[in-house]
């Protein structure tokens, strides 16, 4: 199964594309996500840390609305999921599941309906930050603001929590994560993160934070950006080679139940080498398979792991 917890095609489709059509410059479309074997991917509602209060609930709701008509008009290859059940079901009928996640907590503002407004829209899980700090939390760019999670941010776990709606962690800030391991009654996330013990950038995990991650029953999806691969991308371009390597770090310190893959693709302006689109994911499994993972660990990490931890974040809920 192959299930990526973070594309940034939502922003892509706000600027007008065509995910029908396969032009070579787009990192996803229908005809790349079948090719790349793709069963289930979270559209990330990103919302730039610059953008506040009312044009941030805009903008969040506008890239919904896109997502919404691209689902309705591709009906026949693709469908909404807003629960595990769902991706099942949709796998079951050969159509490739779309779920949304929400990157950014800045369209909820500091209202606990707006965070339930984005629950009913089918919001299945929000990276509390982008790269600036907000209303809920630090960020691992900047990590000035609270010393980790707002009181408000606090609040806004416990009620993610009761909803089943997963806590990311991906560019939060390093005291961000440590709160939210000890507040959240659930497992939580880190949809598209690195390892900082192969690549030293802060919006890595050190494997303290990954092996708690774990510890959590929670889950890593390793992102492709060569800036989170490698230290110096410009005089080593990474292709295949560093993200297997990264798979490699993850699963060493979490095991094979933890880890899988958060591509980033439409949110990269450079890709690995080789790997330009998300149509050449079959290539990580190559390389999994080459280095001696089974089938079945391929099969966990490639998707199955992703829709485990929402299980389980679902099933914490109730
Ligand atoms: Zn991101």
């Amino acid at each position: 199964m192959v299930f990526d917890s973070h594309l940034d095609t939502p922003s892509e489709l706000l600027r007008g594309r065509d995910l029908f059509s396969s032009r070579q410059d787009q990192q996803v479309d229908l005809s790349k996500m079948k090719k790349g074997g793709v069963h289930a991917a979270f559209f990330a509602l990103y919302t730039p840390a610059e953008t506040r209060a009312d044009a941030a609930t805009r903008h969040a709701l506008e890239m919904a609305g896109a997502v919404s008509s691209f689902v309705r008009q591709a009906a026949d290859s693709v469908a909404w999921a807003f629960t595990p059940q769902d991706v099942r079901k949709n796998l079951s009928e050969g159509r490739i599941s779309i779920l949304l996640g929400m990157e950014n907590g800045s369209p909820i503002q500091e209202s606990m309906e707006l965070l339930e407004a984005f629950y009913a829209l089918g919001v299945r899980y929000l990276t509390l930050t982008h790269n600036g700090d907000n209303a809920l939390a630090d960020s691992a760019a900047e990590g000035k603001r609270w010393g980790g999670l707002s009181p408000f941010g606090r609040e806004v776990v416990a009620r993610m929590n009761q909803l089943g709606m997963m806590v990311d962690l991906s560019h939060a800030s390093d005291q961000t994560f440590w709160d939210c391991i000890d507040l959240s009654r659930s497992p939580i996330v880190a949809t598209h993160s690195c390892c900082r013990a192969l690549c030293g950038h802060r919006r890595n995990l050190t494997d303290d934070m990954l092996k708690a991650l774990a510890e959590k029953d929670g889950y890593v999806g390793i992102n492709f950006y060569p800036y989170f691969l490698v230290d110096d991308p410009q005089r080593r371009r990474p292709g295949v080679c560093e993200i297997v390597d990264h798979i490699d770090h993850a699963v060493s310190i979490c095991g094979d139940q933890h880890v899988g893959i958060g591509t980033d693709f439409d949110g990269i302006e450079v890709t690995p080498e080789g790997m330009e689109n998300i149509g050449c994911l079959p290539l990580v499994f190559d390389e999994m398979r080459h280095r001696g993972y089974t089938e079945k660990q391929i099969s966990l990490i490639g998707g199955e792991n992703l829709l485990s931890v929402f299980d389980r974040i679902v099933k914490c809920s109730e």
